[in-house]
């Protein structure tokens, strides 16, 4: 399963090295004021210092600026705001200076500063809201480097909401906007993530590869090295373990130099992982601490869950409960924040777009209205032989608007598909199978019913893939969802919580029950080694966890499950444990 996108951290990254020279718009009063900020302007990076300082001279000066050098002034002050990471101001100075300025080059340029930084703020209805006002004015911008932001701003946002088709769209732009070496290096950057994520790379390691020399040569290393993460990512998938340590290895201190946190927690997770995966626990968890240290406080990515449940099952490997303990509740309080930022960013996400359409649909009603008004003027003159006329006109009308409200539906609910489900299996997603067994959990609780959760863990998957190659991973992944479906019923919650992990909440059921029925999916996904892929070896272990025993909270009967299933695959795999103590162990 691919790893979420990690665009839209790299979020400020980009501000910062986009937000260029801002030229005044019309030919100035050679003023002091005007060379101030002219010179200001071209020393935000190389003289932070001086910089600061004119902006304050500058801010003294206010009264005797133009009101266009004012909003050129406040521009460059959200820029240093952002620049220090101070984005409360950053984003109301930037949204004054969208909504005030004359000058629509600095207007489009706040713009894409406020988008980013609401973006990072997790205002994500504003951001949304903000970016379509944004691209409405794009059409009359015709400076190509503020146009590029704006661009490159959207594919942002929309790879960040994982619409990836329209991230592509906007990379695309990007790449035609700016022939420089560094413009053509950052819309590789976007267009390689979008297109990674639609599975539409032909040979991804190349590239990857180009992606990375692309920034190397525009000198734009911290770009590079977010290309290096996605291959690092490609390598792991593919059980390229070794190369993707020397990869990251290769590139770790100059990432730490940059010190870029999103990206600096990135290579650790991912350093982690596969240190993990060659058995070097030490060095893994040498990793995952880093990656917890070099996270941004208050934030939940990825790699700070990644990192959590790594550190959870070293300790748990190594006999550590209560740490592993300890772990394991960070993991799962990340694991619940990350969730609920992509629903409020998919709920943001819709909400706008329906916004933008229920406004379409109030205009179109208002021409409509217009059109009958005329036509009743007409009806007037001609009454009789126009009124079948008005009749017919006016049930064409509802039937536009009913075929029109039935499409709205129709994308709506294509939507919430694609939101909920794994686009592999077709089953549910993680982020929805959480919600969705959490509610079952709550209405059992109420209705004093038990219930049992089951996880499910293919059996040296990794080993499959080595042998017989990821795609037919995949299709063996598809092939064990299937067989499981075998035995799920509608009332029950599967989902796909990771790679080759998967989770059944079945409502209304004992621990017996629920042993046994585990053990019949277990029975169905063993049966696959001699039906449906003859030769390759498939089973599955599985844990077990009763609201009997752990009560109902998701998060308790997760871990409980968890802890079942790790003694299944100690007890020899392909076998089913249930309960806090795994009596009950059913060997096959
Ligand atoms: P164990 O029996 O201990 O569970 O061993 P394992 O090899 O199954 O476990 P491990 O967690 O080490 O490896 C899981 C593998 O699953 C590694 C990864 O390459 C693979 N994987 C994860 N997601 C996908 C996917 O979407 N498709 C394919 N083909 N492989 C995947
Ligand atoms: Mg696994
Ligand atoms: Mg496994």
């Amino acid at each position: 399963m691919r790893t979420r996108p990690f665009l839209l951290a790299i979020g400020g990254l980009l501000l910062l090295a986009q937000a260029g020279t801002v030229r005044a718009a019309a030919a100035p009063q050679p003023t002091a004021a005007a060379e101030l900020l002219e010179l200001a302007d071209g020393i935000k990076t190389t003289d932070n210092v001086r910089f600061v300082r004119l902006l304050d001279q500058l801010d003294r000066d206010a009264p005797q600026l133009t009101a266009a050098q004012r909003w050129r002034l406040r521009y460059l002050q959200a820029w240093e705001a952002a620049w220090v990471g101070d984005y409360p101001k950053a984003t109301k100075l930037a949204m004054a200076v969208a909504d005030g300025a004359g000058d629509i080059t600095l207007r489009a340029r706040a713009g894409a500063t406020s988008v980013n930084m609401l973006g990072l703020g997790h205002r994500y209805a504003e951001a949304f809201s903000r970016l379509d006002e944004l691209l409405k004015l794009l059409p009359r911008v015709t400076d190509r480097p503020a146009r590029f932001q704006v661009e490159s701003e959207a594919a942002q946002l929309y790879s960040g909401m994982e619409q990836y088709e329209l991230a592509a769209d906007y990379a695309q732009r990007m790449k035609r906007e700016l022939s420089t070496a560094a413009g053509q290096c950052k819309a590789n950057v976007f267009a390689l993530d979008a297109q990674y994520h639609l599975d539409r790379l032909a040979a991804p390691e190349r590239d990857f590869r180009a992606g990375i020399r692309s920034c190397t040569d525009a000198g734009e290393r911290l770009f590079a090295n977010a290309v290096r993460g996605y291959l690092a990512d490609y390598y792991l998938e593919h059980g390229r373990t070794a190369e993707a340590i020397a990869l990251l290895e290769a590139h770790y201190q100059a990432v730490r130099q940059d010190g870029y946190r999103n990206l600096v927690s990135r290579f650790d997770a991912q350093l982690a992982r596969a240190y993990d995966l060659r058995g070097d626990p030490d060095k893994a968890r040498q990793h995952a601490l880093a990656a917890v240290r070099s996270s941004i406080s208050g934030e939940y990515t990825r790699p700070l869950i990644d990192a959590y449940r790594l550190l959870y099952r070293i300790d748990q490997k190594a006999g550590h409960y209560q740490s592993a303990l300890a772990y394991h509740e960070k993991y799962m309080a990340a694991d619940k924040a990350y969730l609920d930022d992509v629903s409020a960013k998919a709920l943001a996400y819709q909400m706008v777009k329906q916004q933008v359409q229920a406004k379409k649909a109030e205009l179109d009603a208002l021409a409509r209205k217009n059109q009958i008004l005329r036509l009743q003027q007409a009806l007037d003159r001609k009454a009789v032989e126009a009124s079948r006329l008005y009749i017919a006109v006016l049930a064409l009308g509802l039937l536009a608007i009913g075929l029109w409200l039935l499409r709205l539906k129709r994308s709506q609910l294509q939507f919430m598909r694609a939101a909920q489900c794994d686009s592999l299996t077709g089953i549910y997603n993680r982020k929805h199978f959480m919600s969705e067994a959490g509610q079952a959990l709550r209405y059992a609780e109420r209705s004093g019913h038990g219930a049992c959760l089951v996880l499910i863990d293919l059996d040296h998957f990794k080993l499959t893939n080595d042998t017989y190659g990821h795609a037919m991973g995949d299709q063996v992944l598809r092939r064990a969802v299937l067989a499981c479906q075998e035995y799920v019923r509608s009332t029950d919650v599967f989902g796909r919580l990771g790679g080759e992990e998967f989770g059944v909440l079945l409502p209304e059921c004992g621990m017996d029950s629920g042993i046994e029925r585990a053990e019949a999916i277990r029975r169905a996904v063993f049966a696959l080694s001699h039906q449906a892929e003859p030769g390759i070896p498939v089973s599955a272990s599985f844990g077990v966890a009763y609201t009997g025993e752990s009560g109902h909270d998701l998060r308790q009967l997760l871990m409980d499950a968890d802890h079942a299933l790790y003694r299944a695959k100690r007890a020899g795999r392909n076998c089913v444990v249930a309960g806090k103590q795994g009596e009950g162990v059913v060997v096959a």
